[in-house]
């Protein structure tokens, strides 16, 4: 089957920092992908250069076997950074304006915020909401427009351990939908439990990549690549 992501020999440079070296790793369609690795060893990157927010030094990638295109990544969602979100507005108010951003999604607005469990608060100011309602709220942005795959840098960081379950438990009936994910993590245990396959980088390199039931229950594997993680 097609890959959703295909990355051939991606490397970046930062000027004399190596942040990505020599990275090659593809991504199912319906997987939950994590990308493991502690701070620093390029996750990140990764997801920039793969989202066109950056630009590799050397390599390429495909996206649905094609070369990237803003056309394309209509069809993935993005949570790569906190979203700036109107605190003095509702969450209604907020899609409506994301929407209006992106052009798209503005006849999902109901649907994601009942996705993401934030239908009763809909008409909540911004600022009513605890951390995990506002990272399900920053989910519900990345789903208008309905995308084929999320792209999600470190979900569930920040938060407390109701609002990691939440996340959790939400990539899980996204995935389970239907939907690709592809997401940042220092957490091993995390892996463990939300994802289906995962590439884990150490210092910009891929130490090894696969189905988390393959790769994760090799000990060297996790020794080597994950032991700060
Ligand atoms: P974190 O979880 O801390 O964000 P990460 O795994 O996402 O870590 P990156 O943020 O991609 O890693 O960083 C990889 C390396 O590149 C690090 O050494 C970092 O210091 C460096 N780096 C990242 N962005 C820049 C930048 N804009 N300029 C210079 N160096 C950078």
């Amino acid at each position: 089957m097609t890959p959703v992501l295909a990355l051939n020999t991606i490397s970046k440079n930062y000027g004399p920092i190596q942040a990505l070296d020599n990275v090659s790793f593809t991504v199912p369609k319906g997987c939950v992908f994590g990308i493991l690795g502690p701070n620093g060893s390029g996750k990140t990157t990764l997801l920039g250069i793969a989202m066109d927010v950056l630009r590799a030094s050397a390599g390429n990638l495909r996206w649905f076997d094609q070369p990237s295109s803003a056309e394309l990544r209509k069809q993935i969602g993005t949570l790569l950074e906190t979203p700036n979100f109107y605190h003095y507005l509702t969450a209604v108010q907020n899609l409506r304006i994301t929407a209006e951003i992106k052009q798209r999604g503005l006849d999902d607005i109901d649907t994601v915020l009942k996705k993401v469990n934030l239908y009763e608060r809909r008409n909540s100011k911004f600022t009513t909401y605890s951390l995990g309602m506002k990272q399900r709220l920053a989910i519900a942005a990345a789903l208008l427009g309905n995308p084929d795959v999320l792209v999600l840098d470190e979900p569930t960081n920040g938060l407390d351990p109701v609002g990691i379950a939440e996340i959790r438990n939400l990539i899980k009936q996204l995935a389970a939908e239907g939907k690709t994910i592809i997401m940042a993590s220092h957490l091993l245990d995390e892996v463990e439990k939300v994802c289906t396959h995962v590439a884990i980088l150490k210092k910009g390199k891929l130490i090894a990549a696969g189905a988390v039931d393959e790769i994760l229950v090799n000990e060297d594997v996790v020794e080597i690549g994950a032991a700060n993680i």
